[in-house]
């Protein structure tokens, strides 16, 4: 059949298809180390789960409005309002099923053929595809590992044109880790102001922090930079409820007006019984969100430990979410474990899960040639195996 063109040129997402790849190596029997999708391994907490019951239980189980159930969006309001001092009205809330498809009504109802969405690199790796999707341009700004791999608000500013629609920001940011300075995201806003530049702010692992970092919610960085910010957030990473799909934006009310116009012709509303489990997560006790936490810090801290030992890789500590994303350039061109050459970051994760059953993300599907990601969302004995197999796998070339 005929496909269309905003289709044939769309690959699947290196995240899913590294985790599939492992996944299927693991029904062939392989045993895998497997760093690849982000997502936490904790099951969801039991009062989430118990809401969900009672709400299939109590008949929740039709349609609901497109935008999602008063009672969530005025949860998510009073969220905001308690976390960070920012008001918000249910009528600028639109929740979604994930917050990768909050990010796509986002870009399809600002952007279209011409524009120009700025993105910081390394980005996630949805990020160009869903611009893409809509015939807008992404135009790639590049950080590095010296400066944290942190946008500077210069770096904004000298990447505007008249075509520039809006900047996506994601803090903490996926893959690098970066908790952006409260500094730096006060100048980002300053520019978004003066510019007047929407920026759509993914702050998914706002509640994942290290080290005493502070998370601000871009939309309180400067009086008038509300008014140009949809902040995308949701459940799947704080909550461990990535299988629920429950993300959503925080907007002004023409962009939620419009974003709620296109779901409802789209996919008419997220899962009814996903949405009663959201409302617990937001509404209910609070320290599931602690003792995960705890567990990062210890996996976090473990991990750095360990690469830190591994000659010639390099990193930037990740002040949020929970990857490693460090640079392995140095063992490109020459011998590692069986006598493989690897000569760029994809060639060097295929070879690791072949040699080694060690699986991780290419920082190729990133835009972050010579880096791979390593998510330490699983349990400390399989990053122990799986690390050492790295190292052997590296050894002969150290
Ligand atoms: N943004 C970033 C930066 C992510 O890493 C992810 C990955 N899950 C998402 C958005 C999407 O999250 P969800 O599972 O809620 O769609
Ligand atoms: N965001 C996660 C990741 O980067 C989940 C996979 C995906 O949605 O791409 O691994």
């Amino acid at each position: 059949m005929h496909l269309s063109e905003a289709v044939r040129s769309l690959k699947p997402s290196a995240t899913i298809a590294a985790a599939t790849k492992a996944k299927e190596l693991k029904q062939q029997g392989v045993k895998v180390y497997e760093f690849t999708l982000g997502e936490p391994d904790f099951n969801t907490p039991q009062h989430i789960r118990d809401a969900a019951l009672e709400a299939m239980n109590a008949g929740h189980t039709h349609y609901t409005p497109s935008a999602g159930i008063l009672q969530l969006r005025q949860a998510i309001c009073d969220t905001y309002e308690r976390d960070y001092g920012v008001s918000y009205k249910p009528n600028q809330v639109v929740v979604s099923n994930g917050a990768k498809h909050s990010i796509h009504n986002v870009l399809s109802a600002l952007c279209g053929p011409g524009d120009e969405v700025i993105i910081p690199t390394p980005y996630w790796v949805s990020y160009s595809a869903l611009v893409e999707l809509t015939g807008a341009v992404p135009v790639l700004v590049e950080t590095t590992e010296e400066s944290g791999f942190c946008l500077s608000p210069e770096q904004f500013e000298a990447a505007i044109t008249d075509k520039t629609r809006l900047l996506m920001l994601n803090n903490p940011c996926n893959p690098t880790g970066a908790a952006y300075p409260v500094s730096t995201l006060e100048g980002l806003a300053r520019v978004a102001v003066k510019h007047r530049i929407p920026v759509l702010s993914d702050e998914i692992y706002e509640k994942l922090i290290y080290d005493g970092s502070e998370f601000r919610c871009f939309a309180t960085l400067h009086p008038e930079v509300k008014d140009l910010t949809i902040v995308v957030s949701g459940v799947s990473k704080a909550y461990a409820m990535t299988g629920w799909r429950i993300g959503w934006t925080l907007a002004p009310v023409d962009v939620t007006k419009a974003m709620d116009n296109l779901q409802s012709q789209q996919t008419s509303n997220p899962c009814s019984i996903s949405q009663y489990a959201a409302l617990a997560a937001l509404n209910g006790p609070q320290e599931c969100i602690d003792e995960m936490l705890a567990k990062f810090v210890e996996r976090r801290s473990y991990v750095l430990g360990r690469l830190r030992e591994i000659p010639h890789i390099t990193f930037a500590e990740p002040g949020g979410a929970f990857y490693a994303f460090f640079n392995v350039s140095h063992y490109f061109g020459k011998p590692l474990q069986g006598g493989v050459v690897v000569n760029d970051a994809t060639e060097f994760c295929t070879a690791l899960l072949e040699q080694g059953n060690v699986a991780l993300v290419t920082g190729d599907a990133f835009g972050a040639p010579g880096y791979v990601r390593l998510s330490f969302a699983t349990n400390i004995e399989t990053l122990a195996a799986g690390i050492d197999r790295l190292a052997e796998f590296l050894n002969p070339a150290t």
